[in-house]
């Protein structure tokens, strides 16, 4: 049978243009229907908004500083919405570019939202055309969670919201402790809101590695961050301009702006996927092979929608694989592995390869080395931030298989250890690396002293 195209693309955020470019490159018939607006949520309300808002949030301690140094600076202030104009100018001409990017591979963009008539066919919804397809690849993103069951949820605003705000709100709420919670607690605070975070946990960034955990939690509240744990909101009620949240621990907290970041789902409801007969896990997400192939031979997930590790290269990525796979004879199935990954709180995290509790249960015997320091930079500025730096090793054959930094540009030092990591770099390779002088990175080849971890003594 003779379908309308050789693939149809829903989704043209990270995952979505890049399979859709390299199988139009390939000579594929290629359509992506997006319902939104190209570049999906790590350039219109992801990753690219939220770096600029940390990058705006870190001038105040900056200015603070330079003082340190000898710099003056008088009558300095912050223009949210010069700001803000100046950020969705830059947002804007990114998705331009991947507009464009799209177009000038060769494959159509559809301004449409699609859904599944059958495993086939699939309708547009606001033309009401209908499209036939060889091939389809679901990269339909996921979004933000709102737990209805809370009494005025309707009240508080996600993420997508955060980056449309028309004025800097001088108290929020922030509930959640992943790290979307955390960094917006980071960006609100830096930019002058009193912020108060609110947690069910009892130390944030659950998953990661338990000193990460604990040094971004003492930071926070270092920087002035309210942190309430082991409690959760209620109800949410409006007086005014300001909303009182009632937690579950009775306290109540008043803010001018609520901002719920509890988690994302994945965005298959309303998609038709049970007509086309696609396999959902018990959270909504697509569930998929290493070949991203879904249950039906010719239907394929990448991205978010899929709920492997959810970051904007992974599904460029997975993207990328499916393409090779299924359009150019390539087979290729993308290494989720030693996937470098951020936190871009004050100061942000880096972390690549395991935490100490994964690497136990994977490997059993494991060492630790880790310090912890305050920053040359700071001895001028007074400032009291810590570094933490912690290299986990795997015993039997003392190789390194988890970094983890706190500590000013964290990202940008891990970026560079993921590549000894993926390599299969030993302790030993880092110990016969020079260091370089003065800088924070120095302590990852300098670090010599195993950490033990005290004695725990005999319960009697
Ligand atoms: C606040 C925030 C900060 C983040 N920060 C980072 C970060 O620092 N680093 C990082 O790596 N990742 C970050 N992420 C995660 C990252 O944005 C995602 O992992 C990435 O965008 C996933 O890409 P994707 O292609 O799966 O989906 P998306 O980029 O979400 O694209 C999906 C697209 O599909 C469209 N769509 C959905 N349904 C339909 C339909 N039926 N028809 C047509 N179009 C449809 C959507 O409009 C969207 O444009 C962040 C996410 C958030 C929310």
């Amino acid at each position: 049978m003779a379908y309308d195209y050789d693939l149809f693309v829903i989704g043209a955020g990270s995952g979505g243009v890049r399979a859709s470019r390299l199988a139009a490159m390939s000579g594929a018939k290629v359509a992506v229907a997006e319902e939104d607006r190209s570049g999906g949520t790590c350039v219109i309300r992801g990753c690219i908004p939220k770096k600029y808002m940390v990058y705006a949030s870190e001038f105040g301690r900056s200015l603070k500083h330079m003082e340190g140094y000898g710099w003056k600076v008088e009558n300095a202030s912050y223009d949210h919405n010069l700001f803000m104009d100046k950020m969705h100018r830059e947002i804007d001409r990114l998705s331009g570019i991947y507009a464009r990017n799209v177009k000038n591979a060769g494959a159509e963009l559809i301004d449409d939202r699609a859904e599944f008539v059958d495993a086939h066919t699939l309708k547009l919804v606001r033309s009401g055309r209908t499209v036939t397809a060889g091939k389809i690849l679901i990269a339909t993103g996921g979004w933000p969670v709102m737990p209805k069951e809370i009494e005025g949820i309707d009240h508080a605003i996600t993420s997508a919201e955060m980056f449309h705000l028309e004025q800097l709100p001088k108290h929020i709420l922030i509930v959640g402790g992943g790290y979307i919670a955390v960094e917006f607690a980071g960006i609100m605070s830096g930019l002058g809101s009193s912020v108060c975070l609110v947690y069910r946990g009892d130390t944030v960034l659950r998953g990661f590695d338990e000193d990460v955990r604990t040094h971004v939690h003492e930071e926070l509240k270092r920087k002035g961050v309210k942190v309430i744990t082991n409690a959760s909101p209620v109800k949410i009620e409006k007086s005014g301009a300001q909303f009182t949240t009632r937690l579950s621990n009775k306290e109540s907290v008043t803010a001018d702006q609520v901002l719920f970041a509890v988690g994302r789902e994945p965005h298959t409801k309303g998609l038709g996927l049970d007509k086309a007969g696609v396999k959902l896990n018990d959270k909504g997400a697509v569930v998929v092979d290493e070949y991203s192939r879904t249950n039906i031979p010719h239907i394929f997930a990448v991205g978010d929608v899929t709920d492997r590790m959810n970051l904007t290269p992974v599904a460029i990525r997975e993207g990328q694989a499916f393409a090779q796979t299924e359009f150019m004879d390539l087979p290729t199935a993308f290494d989720h592995a030693d996937v470098p990954h951020a936190v871009f709180t004050q100061p942000p995290v880096g972390v690549v390869g395991l935490s100490e509790a994964e690497a136990r249960k994977a490997h059993g015997k494991i060492d630790i080395y880790k310090t912890r320091f305050r920053p040359m930079k700071d001895m001028l500025t007074g400032d009291e931030e810590r570094v933490l730096m912690k290299i986990v090793v795997r015993a039997e054959d003392n190789r390194v298989v988890g970094v983890h930094i706190v500590g000013p540009d964290a990202p940008e030092i891990i970026q560079a250890v993921a590549i000894a990591v993926k390599m299969g770099a030993s302790k030993a390779d880092f110990d016969r690396t020079c260091a370089l002088h003065p800088s924070i990175a120095e302590e990852l080849v300098t670090l010599r002293e195993k950490f033990s971890p005290p004695e725990l003594k005999p319960v009697v």
